[in-house]
């Protein structure tokens, strides 16, 4: 019996692969691909709680003639110093120049319509989701210092509303110093809130907002707005969104790509596929005729494995969209299908732990 280095399996494979009729090439990388997704996992998904990321561990040495090439995208939603900042989303301007010093020096930062090109390895694109006004005036002045293109999924009927994202209201309302004693009327049955602690106050805002995310986001804005009227919370005192205004100056920017990301920010999987269909549409359409520019690219609203499925997928090719970014884990390789990218969600990480997490990633 003899054994082989992994070199030399490496190599024997790839040439045993080569030979293989093209559909089942795919489908070997495929698997690959997922296997590889597998190991490299990232800290956390969409809005979940904050996770500490894996602590490095070695990786191949890379090279522009890597089997499987790499890239990753990164996810971000705010750029602010927000005190209180229950879901996580926010990172410092300080610390996101930290991470674009680092990722510039690693690797290329390359635009979302670049990421699945043939080109060096490892590569990176920087993508936003929701359409909080920090992005413009936070987030866009470093991508600059350091010529980051940069990707900004809009939710199209959020641009210049008053009182923000319906998450944001229910946080300011339940996590007060003020105790309250609430019950609030849901679908299943009245659901009672009582908010004695900071620790009561943060588990009953996670399992209200569990609870409320399936529904139509007209319904969760009713029971959000009874909510914030009897805790005597004000609606419009939250992280704003851009206006019209600002938007335009965000997408006329030429490091600034705009993407769509829905119209009011459903979890689409819950939804019946017309009304997926006609917010996915009405999303690219309500940009489109907003900035004039063809929009090309679509992140789906929370991203994770229950926020969207094939009949999603399939509005999404409907609409034209070239593609649509998730937030499950995992490398851009040529195998990925685009209307399912996988990316990396970046937290308010020190350089030394954003390097870390690179590393983790392929980028050493
Ligand atoms: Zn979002």
């Amino acid at each position: 019996m003899t054994t082989a280095s992994g070199g030399s399996i490496a190599r024997r494979l790839r040439s045993a692969v080569d030979v293989l009729p093209p559909r089942t090439r795919d489908r070997i990388g495929e698997l690959a691909q997922r296997a590889q997704s597998a190991v490299r996992a990232a800290p956390t998904d969409g809005l979940d709680p904050p996770v500490a990321p894996e602590p490095p561990r070695p990786t191949r040495k890379t090279s522009r003639r890597s089997w499987v090439r790499r890239a990753n995208i990164v996810m971000y939603h705010r750029i602010a110093s927000d005190p209180d900042d229950p879901y996580s989303l926010c990172v410092t301007p300080e610390r996101f120049a930290e991470h674009l010093r680092v990722l510039s020096a690693r690797a290329e930062v390359v635009s979302l319509d670049e990421i699945r090109r043939p080109g060096q390895d490892p590569t990176v694109a920087v993508t936003f989701d929701d359409g909080y006004a920090d992005n413009l005036f936070d987030a866009l002045p470093v991508a600059e210092r350091f010529g980051v293109p940069i990707t900004v999924f809009v939710t199209s009927r959020m641009v210049e509303s008053p009182t923000g994202f319906w998450w944001d209201r229910l946080a300011r309302a339940l996590l007060r110093p003020d105790r309250m004693d609430l019950s609030v009327p849901l679908p299943g049955g009245p659901m009672p809130v009582a908010t004695g602690t900071d620790a009561a106050a943060r588990a009953t805002l996670a399992e209200l907002r569990m609870r409320l995310l399936p529904l139509p986001v007209e319904q969760i804005n009713t029971v959000v707005a009874q909510v914030c009227n009897d805790a005597g919370s004000d609606e419009t005192e939250g992280p704003r969104v851009l206006t019209n205004e600002e938007l335009r100056t965000l997408a006329d920017h030429p490091l600034v790509t705009i993407g769509a990301h829905s119209t009011d920010h459903p979890l689409l999987r819950a939804q019946p596929p017309t009304s997926q269909l006609e917010t996915i549409a009405a999303s690219k359409a309500d940009l489109e005729s907003a900035l004039g520019v063809e929009v090309r690219h679509f992140a789906y609203p929370f991203g994770h494995r229950a926020s969207f499925d094939r009949r999603t997928m399939d509005a999404v090719r409907q609409c034209g969209f070239a593609t649509a970014c998730s937030t499950l884990r995992g490398c851009v390789t040529r195998w990925s299908d685009p209307l399912c990218l996988p990316r990396r969600m970046v937290m308010d990480w020190g350089a030394e732990t954003f390097g870390a997490a690179l590393e983790s990633w392929g980028i050493p």
